[in-house]
């Protein structure tokens, strides 16, 4: 199967019983015992359940990996991934995590003997000098969340052979439709199902996808026992958001990349960040990498947080939201609302400034998201 067919159709079959072309909704607990010891293959929901599976099949394929276990977050899903390792371990992480991945490493898994250095692992060289004996995991988030810098996968995979660690890239923002990390050697591939995957900000969700059959039985034995697990209606959801995910992601990247000019010609705006633009700083290697640039663009206005937050309050279109990656154009303040808990001088430190204003690129006409925020820069 090419890869839009897999999309919409791999691992979805017709309902056996009825025919019915989009799998049922398993809205259950539990499941009556054939016999004491004799089940159909399912339990009980933490454990198993139908719709979850059809769910991880269908991830798994379009991700190009054999094991898909999905989670009832993206935080829990990484949760999951850091419970590979063990009190005393060591990871490598890009500095420019989503703000939630950074709190929980800082202030939830430092208390049980993990420790993490933060590097900007768009610099392989600086990655090298992090790792120590007991680093076991290089965790890695491209393109970043705000900043959008790129991490160049083969390079990573070269750092992680070389010194046996756990290569776990969180692809959020790539989505399989742009980057397929596993092609280049990553043991794991994270996703918050709650952004491009479902799309519609319907829901909250999460996913790891592995080809590795070890981290497979870990990570499905975590979900087992820990128990976070998203409900059958999430699941069927997020499998119907992706049977659109490339259309709606090569909307998405063509109506950004044509935000992002627009900002970058624009005598109010400072500076923008936007992979797909020639003046991003690994531009090239996201061209190498990714078959798109997605639709996230980061950019700071002439007149610093003032005059971003005019043009946030003034936007009429584009929502005022925390979240990204669904079918509406979103605008956020990473500094007050995604990274608020990243203290203000480890934000400084690594670029993401007060001003900073970013863009989630929605699929509404590309004119009437250009107008919007033209009426709104027209107010600073
Ligand atoms: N990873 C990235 C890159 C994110 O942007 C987010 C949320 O914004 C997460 C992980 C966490 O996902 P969730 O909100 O589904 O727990």
């Amino acid at each position: 199967m090419k890869f839009d067919t897999k999309v919409v159709r791999a691992g979805i079959y017709p309902d056996p019983t009825t025919g019915s072309i989009i799998p049922p909704l398993y809205q259950t607990a539990t499941y009556v015992l054939e016999e004491v010891g004799r089940d159909k293959g399912f339990d009980y929901t933490r454990a198993s359940n139908p719709t979850r599976q059809v769910l991880e099949a269908q991830l798994a394929a379009i991700e190009g990996g054999e094991f898909g276990i999905c989670f009832a977050s993206g935080m829990s899903a990484v949760d999951a991934c850091l419970k590979l390792l063990a009190s005393g371990d060591h990871v490598v992480c890009s500095d420019d995590v989503y703000g939630g991945v950074s709190r929980h490493f800082n202030t939830i898994l430092a208390h049980y003997g993990l420790r993490f250095t933060y590097v900007d692992t768009s610099d392989p060289g600086r990655v090298r000098e992090a790792i120590e004996k007991d680093t076991k995991m290089l965790w890695v988030e491209t393109p970043t969340n705000p900043l959008l810098k790129i991490t160049d996968m083969e390079a990573m995979s070269k750092l992680a052979k070389e010194h046996g660690l756990y290569f776990g890239v969180d692809s959020t923002f790539a989505t399989p439709v742009f980057l397929r990390p596993l092609e280049y050697g990553a043991d794991l591939v994270m996703h918050s199902t709650t952004k491009y995957l479902s799309g519609h900000n319907q829901l909250i969700g999460g996913v790891v996808i592995t080809s590795r059959e070890d981290i497979h039985e870990r990570l499905r034995y975590v979900q087992k026992v820990v128990g976070a697990v998203p409900s059958p209606f999430d699941c069927w959801l997020t499998m119907l958001g992706v049977k659109t995910l490339h259309l709606r992601m090569a909307r998405h990247a063509e109506t950004a990349q044509r935000v992002a000019e627009f900002l970058e010609a624009h005598p109010k705006v400072a500076w923008v960040t936007y992979p797909g633009l020639p003046s991003h700083p690994q531009h090239e290697i996201a061209r190498a990498q990714m078959d798109g640039f997605s639709g996230m663009i980061s950019f700071e206005l002439v007149g610093g947080l003032e005059a971003g937050r005019t043009v946030m309050n003034g936007v009429e279109l584009c929502a005022l939201a925390e979240s990204l990656g669904a079918v509406e154009t979103m605008i956020t303040h990473p500094a007050t609302m995604t990274h608020a808990d990243v203290p203000k001088e480890d934000r400084l430190a690594r670029g993401l400034t007060d001003g900073l204003v970013r863009i989630s690129v929605g699929i509404e006409d590309a004119d009437d998201i250009l107008a919007d925020l033209e009426q709104a820069l027209a107010k600073v």
